[in-house]
Parts: C-alpha cells; structure tokens; sequence
C-alpha cells in the first residue's frame, strides 16, 4: 500500500506528487494553489509529525519544507527523510525566511536539494520545483511542461499577497533549529 506512490512515479500522477510542510495557512494556501494550477497533487502538513505521518501513507515525489515550525523545525525532518531508506531520495526544497549563509549550509548540510527563501514568487518556487524534479526523474517532468502555466489572475492574486505575510511565522531570532 505504501509503495503505490512510487509505482506511479514514471508519470500516472500528472505533474507528481509534492507535501507542503508549512505552518501558516495562508502561505500553505497560496503555494497549494499554484502546484495544483501547474498540475500537481498537493499533500499538506503544518508540522513536522503531519509530514511524517502523510509520508508513512504516500511517498511524494518532492516536498517543500518549512524550516520555522512550530515543534520540531523543517531541517529535523529533512534530516529523518535523508536517513531512512525507504524515503532518502525524496527531493527537499526547503523554505525559509532565513537568508545568512550558515542557515543555508545548515539546510544543505541536511540533505535538501535546494533552498528558497522568503518571500518568494510562485514563479520562482515552481523553476526550482521544476529544476530539481529535472534532476531527480527526468521523464516526469517532461510530461509536467505542457501544463505548468500559472494563469495570470492566479499569478497577480499571490503576487500581490502581501510579503510580510509570508515572514510572519518565521522568527529568526528564536534560534531554535541550527542545532541538532
Ligand atoms: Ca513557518
């Protein structure tokens, strides 16, 4: 049961599967939407025991991580995915409001593929989503191309969301997630 996601991976699931780990709602929302506009099926987790439970159900093809999360920060459950077998070659996009260059070899160092920083574009996010499932399963995003357009009115609504939103659940200066 577990392994039927995987079984999909060549391409059954249109764009592929990704899990959203992301605590504010509104920010989970807005990044939902555009993965669901550019073919995607959207699994969400607004923590990290969520995460692992959708991921005890269904292997994603990719997952967008929060690092800020209330509980057990994002970079402990990139840690978790990378050490177990069953999910160490899942792709790791973390998010993070955090853009100082020990943060980003923290989240690296943990075994994500790449790192996003907010606030972002959808657009962006999408490139790199993109970018990495490239890397990792080539035929998958192939199949995704034709339909990964962001309608204009999708694009303006997120686009004018406003950027301290998406900062909002982000407290840097808690610094509770560089160490292990
Ligand atoms: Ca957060």
């Amino acid at each position: 049961m577990a392994t039927a996601w995987n079984e999909t991976r060549s391409g059954a699931v249109m764009g592929g599967a990704i899990l959203v780990v992301e605590d504010e709602p509104a920010i989970q929302e807005l990044i939902a939407v555009n993965l669901e506009h550019a073919g995607h099926q959207v699994l969400r987790a607004a923590n990290v025991s969520e995460a692992e439970a959708l991921v005890r159900e269904v292997l994603p093809d990719l997952v967008l991580l929060d690092w800020m999360l209330p509980g057990p920060p994002g970079v402990n459950f990139a840690r978790q995915l990378r050490a177990d077998q069953r999910t160490k070659d899942i792709p790791i996009i973390m998010l993070t409001a955090r853009a100082q260059e020990q943060d980003t070899i923290v989240g690296l160092e943990s075994g994500a593929d790449d790192y996003v920083t907010k606030p972002f574009s959808p657009r962006e996010l999408l490139a790199r989503i993109k970018a990495v499932m490239r890397r990792r399963a080539p035929q998958l995003t192939e199949r995704t191309s034709s339909r990964s357009r962001t309608s204009g009115s999708i694009r303006s609504r997120i686009a004018s969301a406003p950027p301290a939103a998406t900062s909002i659940s982000d407290r840097p200066s808690s610094g509770c997630c560089t160490s292990s």
